[in-house]
């Protein structure tokens, strides 16, 4: 198993220096959703699909060393502020009314960082989130416009 460099570049900001460890699902998520107990993982590797790597931790705590501080502390951390109250009770409840566009710009922004984060989880090597398409999700903010039900993110 291949352990994540602390220092690189940026997935976001293309940054270089040191790396933090970022929540693929935020720790607010995983008690929103009331996650407990612990879960086995394994790395498996090769044709026979041999087990290389096997531990056990609470469920939704992976992180990956991928963002730089200033992404992390900034406007990643201000992304997860702004989503929580209407990200939370979705998870808690289920489908509910969230005030459109505003909070859906918010969800589309969320659920796309972290499908760039989740996406640089070891071993993974299948990124179709390109740094093209992360560059719009840093400032200068990209609008999202909604139409209907489709959402499309813009300069
Ligand atoms: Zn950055």
């Amino acid at each position: 198993m291949t352990r994540q460099p602390k220092t690189g570049t940026c997935i976001f900001c293309d940054a270089e220096g040191s790396l933090e460890g970022e929540h693929v699902f935020a720790q607010w998520l995983r008690k929103a959703l009331g996650i407990p107990g612990y879960r086995k993982h394994q790395v498996r590797l090769g044709p026979a699909l041999h087990v290389a790597r096997q531990w056990s931790k609470p469920v939704a705590t992976s992180r990956v060393w991928c963002v730089c501080r200033a992404c992390n502390h900034g406007w990643m951390k201000e992304l997860e502020d702004q989503v929580k109250p209407h990200l939370a009770p979705l998870a808690r409840r289920g489908p509910v009314a969230v005030p459109a566009p505003a909070a859906a710009r918010l969800l589309v922004a969320w659920a796309f960082k972290t499908a760039a984060v989740g996406q640089e989880m070891q071993p993974n090597r299948l990124k179709p989130i390109d740094s093209a398409a992360r560059q719009y999700l840093t400032f200068p903010r990209p609008a999202l416009e909604t139409t209907g039900d489709h959402v499309r993110i813009v300069r």
